[in-house]
């Protein structure tokens, strides 16, 4: 018997008011490792209620002291580390060294978070006007919805609740259909931590209905979503309806360019983890190769041999390169486009078919397509699978031209030795991150993560920027020269 979740609401388990429930599979075994409860639409009501009451006490309280349960909720991760992330691999597949990864990012982003509860700096600045001072104030948003991916079940979910709770928001959760175990552990983190009643509400089910109630409810202040652009655009849309805050950090087509001048052995160990880590199911997975002419051959057999030497198979044991896709949509989807490849007319190198490592879950091969023109749309659309398109080009400027031709800016990277083809890379490509003799994957928690384009809508995540996305600026002025002074009038 698996055990059966119900939602977390106010800081009590209810049941939800659907009576319907789903499974949480385990994408290598197909294991069904928990039942769920699926949220109606009065559930995301109630736990707008409770988010409501919640924030009127949590925005009370001294972010110092906000900041106290998020240290100890880190503490809590650093200790379970281990235990979170082989639930993680079980959950959503990858391999563990990268699922511990992962709860090292939330750890990372939560003590960043707690810190930034003693500073929250506003701006004081001198005014027009004699013996009055003016200042900025970071206020908190209120209720903020939050709608998660699978692919980062712990990270990006705490990469949104911990800033913004450290700046006093409460917030209405609604995690991934395929990953909410690692979510609903995250709040039960949070709560051992302390967190008052209320200040964070999960509600699990589908998308297409408990994220719809949470895009389109009035009283909820803003969204945070990280997904696909298809779902980001209509919840920007959606979102205008009640004049919600939205922030949207969504796909990636990233390109990894590689100059005759690359350093080729660090290039080609850069170029397997980008494209193949996690099995290519990372915003910022590389599926874009641009690869100098004058170097193509020898970096394309050499690829060949190490893409070949990887292991696929269960996430948990050590000799695993690489988990299963995470799900059988997913698995469907990679197939569709290694179809449309050929059709397309690139050359199928490598892979191109979904294999049985002794396990019954989706388990697709490492894929290589050469030939690819820029055009292509396994070069344009984000494939989110082990699948990686090989570009040709003749130059840097070419390069730069291919890598920006696509409705993406999320990641990047060029590997060269030549500091002038680096920092020109960096001033002309496209994105929100560039990297130099790296991986396009990598972030660093106190960074700003995000992109351009069709990437998001300007916000950005992690970093001093993440405290931007959970708070209101004030503007205030203190007149203290005891009679009435006017601005622009009384100055000149
Ligand atoms: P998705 O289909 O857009 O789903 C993301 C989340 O949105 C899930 O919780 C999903 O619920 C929910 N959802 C789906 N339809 C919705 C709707 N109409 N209203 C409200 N919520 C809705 O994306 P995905 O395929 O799971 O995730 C992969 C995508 O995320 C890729 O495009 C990837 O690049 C992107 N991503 C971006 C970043 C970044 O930081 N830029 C990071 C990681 C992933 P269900 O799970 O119930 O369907």
């Amino acid at each position: 018997m698996v055990h059966e979740y119900k939602l977390f609401i106010g800081g009590e388990l209810r049941d939800s008011s659907t009576g319907e429930v789903f499974d949480d599979i385990n994408p290598a075994s197909l294991e069904n490792l928990a039942t769920l409860q699926v949220a109606g639409i009065e559930d995301v009501d109630r736990a707008v209620e409770a988010a409501e009451i919640g924030f009127r006490i949590w925005s009370e309280i001294p972010a110092p002291r906000r900041a106290e349960v998020l240290l100890r909720a880190a503490r809590i991760l650093q200790e379970r580390k281990e235990e979170l992330a082989v639930l993680m691999t079980k959950e959503m597949g990858k391999i563990l060294p990268e699922t511990r990864g992962d709860v090292q990012e939330a750890i990372d982003i939560t003590f960043y978070a707690a810190g930034e509860g003693r500073r929250m700096l506003g701006e004081t600045t001198t005014s027009e006007l004699k013996e009055k001072l003016c200042m900025t104030l970071l206020r908190p948003i209120g209720v903020v919805g939050m709608i998660t991916p699978w692919n980062f079940p712990i990270a990006i979910p705490s990469w949104k609740i911990m800033p913004a709770l450290v700046t006093g928001n409460a917030i209405v959760f609604k995690p991934a259909s395929d990953t909410p175990l690692l979510a609903i552990k995250l709040v039960e983190i949070l709560m051992e931590a302390g967190l008052p009643p209320g200040v964070l509400n999960i509600v699990l089910g589908p998308g297409g209905t408990v994220g719809k109630a949470i895009v389109q409810h009035p009283r909820i202040k803003a969204i945070s979503f990280t997904g696909s652009l298809e779902t980001g655009k209509w919840i920007m849309e959606e979102g205008a309806k009640t004049m919600k805050r939205v922030s949207l950090e969504l796909g990636g087509k990233n390109p990894v360019i590689i100059m005759d001048d690359a350093d080729i052995e660090l290039a080609l160990e850069g170029v397997l983890w980008g494209a193949f880590g996690t099995t290519g199911q990372r915003c910022t997975a590389t599926s874009r190769l641009i690869l100098h002419e004058k170097i193509k051959n020898e970096f394309i057999n050499r690829l060949l041999v190490k893409t070949k030497a990887l292991r696929i198979g269960n996430g948990l044991l050590p000799e695993t390169d690489i988990g299963p896709v995470i799900n059988k949509a997913q698995l469907e989807k990679i197939e569709r486009y290694v179809r449309t490849g050929k059709e397309e007319g690139a050359t199928l190198l490598l892979g191109g078919n979904t294999t049985d490592p002794g396990l019954p879950g989706y388990f697709f091969e490492p894929t290589i397509f050469t030939d690819v023109r820029p055009d292509m749309r396994i070069a344009q659309e984000e494939i989110f699978g082990p699948v990686l398109s090989v570009i040709t080009v003749s130059s840097l400027e070419e390069a730069i031209e291919v890598a920006n031709n696509t409705k993406y800016g999320l990641s990047s990277a060029i590997y060269t030795g030549n500091i002038i083809n680096a920092f020109k890379a960096i001033e002309k490509i496209e994105a929100g991150i560039t990297y130099v003799n790296a991986p396009t994957i990598g972030a660093e928690v106190h960074l700003p993560f995000g992109g351009v384009k069709g990437t998001g809508n300007g916000f950005r995540e992690a970093g001093t920027e993440a405290i931007k996305e959970f708070t209101e600026v004030k503007a205030v002025y203190i007149d203290y020269s005891g009679k009435l002074q006017k601005a622009q009038i009384d100055s000149e």
